[in-house]
């Protein structure tokens, strides 16, 4: 079976894209749940955090330091929230590791 975030990567499916370099694709979610609902991905399937190597570590840091520049470009100026959901436990739905980047609005608390 076919991942749906492996396709929005390599373009087969489409997708509101707002940032992507040669690790990492950042876009909309579909279904977004604050003003601006963003989802970041690596171009490589992992599944989530469980399913890590070490051998991505470099890869992840790139990642997590991209957030707060993508999330600025997007007018995320007064900060924002980051989740991921890993596996049936935390409620995860797509099995290609994302990083939610959430805010514009108020959020509740955590
Ligand atoms: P999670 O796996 O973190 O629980 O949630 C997956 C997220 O991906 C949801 O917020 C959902 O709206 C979003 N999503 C699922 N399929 C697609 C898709 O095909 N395109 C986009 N842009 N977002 C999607
Ligand atoms: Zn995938």
């Amino acid at each position: 079976m076919g991942c749906v975030f492996c396709n929005i990567a390599s373009g087969e499916q489409k997708a509101d894209i707002v940032y992507q370099d040669d690790k990492i694709v950042a876009f909309k979610d579909r279904a977004p749940k604050a003003p601006v609902h963003l989802l970041v991905i690596p171009r490589k399937h992992i599944r989530n955090l469980n399913a890590l190597e070490e051998s991505d570590a470099e890869l992840m840091a790139h990642l997590m330091m991209s957030l707060p520049a993508i999330a600025k470009e997007q007018g995320l100026l007064d900060g924002f929230r980051t989740i991921t959901n890993t596996g049936k436990g935390g409620g995860q739905e797509v099995y290609h590791m994302h990083f939610h980047i959430l805010g514009g609005g108020k959020l509740h608390a955590m």
